[in-house]
């Protein structure tokens, strides 16, 4: 079998980059291990309204839900309500949308191969095992888009992420406080990120956490005790989640015929560990830079190095920024965290975060913050030497 862009992981990043390596000419071909496109879910399913604009698709079957703002709780139970009667972002079923997604690519002229796994890649040689046959593709560009564990990567040797975070959620019963709002927790209940409940329909919510170490345990210990969650969550559910966020993309994302897009290439904001929208964005790009290399005859690492330049020109700033933020969030103390929450409790302040807050683009926001309230940086060493 040949053809000009084999994808691997017909993920939401993957039908995308797919979808434009076609639009652009290529001869594209995408496999999935799965018999069906976006099962099993690993993913809370918020996304900007920016997010779905970049993705292409609009509104549609696969949204539950619109957002409007957040309610933030310190480690104390203290909480702040930011946001307002602006739709900010969308609660997506993500089945239904990666489902759409493919569907985009192959009305674009995407070959799709379910239940085909691949194994093996040398020499522009990608072997895959197909309905249980073992097969050669003979691709120009490969590009792997196949997930936070990567194999692609690997056998291009293009190394790991900075580091990956568990994370455990599932859908079920839950008294919301306000059906428009998600709500976060931040400290102790989820060490080194946080805790969200997000609202699907009315009486269900998703409720979930990412933690640097021992998701579950501090999963199951939230369900159980935790002062907020344990009283309007009433034990029962639909559908369980597991999966890792990768956080901090390796150096290269490119080598000789291949690319790597998406969780793959640790495009995720480390502020939210959302990846929708930062690898779609990214993906757009690597398909384009994969249907022009084929086209010129050229697709060794120095002609793919487009994609690695105009990637990163796009969003490894921010990426970078939010690194350093995770980072810093995860050595600051319940106190630090009490703290801060409170200095926001301010009606100018809270203001600021409702006008300027961007869940894709954090930066910003965090940076009119300390401008209006210098003391937010005093509050913590630790913050203000990341900020710097
Ligand atoms: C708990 C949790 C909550 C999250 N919440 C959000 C959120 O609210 N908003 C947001 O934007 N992001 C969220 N994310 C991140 C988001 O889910 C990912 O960034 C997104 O799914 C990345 O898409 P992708 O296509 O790169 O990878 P994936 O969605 O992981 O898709 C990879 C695909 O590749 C396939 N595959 C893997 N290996 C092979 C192989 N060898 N051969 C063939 N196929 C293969 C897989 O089956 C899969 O279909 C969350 C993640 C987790 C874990």
């Amino acid at each position: 079998m040949k053809c000009d862009v084999a994808v691997v992981g017909a993920g939401p990043i993957g039908s995308m980059a797919a979808k434009y390596a076609a639009k652009n000419g290529a001869d594209t071909l995408l496999i999935e291990e799965h018999q069906e496109i976006g099962a099993p879910v690993a993913c809370a399913g918020i996304i900007s309204t920016r997010a779905l604009d970049e993705c292409e698709i609009g509104l549609g079957r696969w949204i539950n839900r619109e957002v409007k703002g957040a309610f933030i709780y310190s480690p104390n139970g203290h909480s702040i309500a930011v946001g307002g009667n602006e739709t900010r972002a969308y609660v997506i079923e993500r089945k239904a949308f990666d489902q759409e997604l493919a569907r985009q690519a192959l009305k674009t002229g995407v070959d799709i191969l379910l239940k085909t796994r691949a194994v093996g890649l040398k020499n522009r040689v990608l072997e895959v095992v197909s309905y249980g046959e073992r097969l050669e593709i003979e691709a120009d560009i490969v590009i792997g888009a196949d997930g936070v564990k990567s194999q692609v990567a690997r056998w291009a040797a293009l190394g790991n992420v900075k580091k990956v975070l568990g994370g455990v959620q599932i859908e079920g019963l839950y008294e919301l406080r306000n059906p428009g709002f998600v709500e976060v927790f931040i400290g102790p209940v989820a060490p080194g990120f946080f805790a969200w409940t997000i609202p699907v329909e009315d009486g269900i919510a998703r409720v979930g956490l990412c933690a640097t170490a021992r998701p579950f345990h501090h999963f199951r210990t939230m369900l159980k005790s935790h002062p907020v969650i344990s009283k309007r969550y009433h034990g029962s559910y639909l559908d369980f989640v597991v999966g890792g966020i990768p956080l901090g993309p390796p150096e290269q994302t490119t080598a000789d015929g291949v690319m790597l897009v998406g969780d793959a290439a640790g495009q995720v904001k480390p502020t939210s560990g959302g990846g929708i929208y930062t690898g779609a964005l990214c993906a757009k790009v690597a398909g384009e830079v994969a249907a022009a290399a084929v086209s010129e005859g050229d697709t060794s690492a120095k002609r793919l190095a487009e994609y690695e330049k105009r990637w990163r020109s796009a969003i490894w700033r921010e990426l970078s920024i939010g690194m350093k933020i995770h980072e810093a969030m995860g050595k600051l103390s319940d106190s630090d965290f009490d703290r801060i929450i409170r200095t926001l409790d301010d009606t100018g302040i809270l203001g600021i975060i409702s006008q300027y807050g961007d869940m894709d683009y954090p930066s910003a926001v965090v940076k009119k913050l300390i401008l209006a309230k210098p003391s937010l940086l005093r509050l913590s060493g630790v913050l203000a030497k990341a900020l710097r």
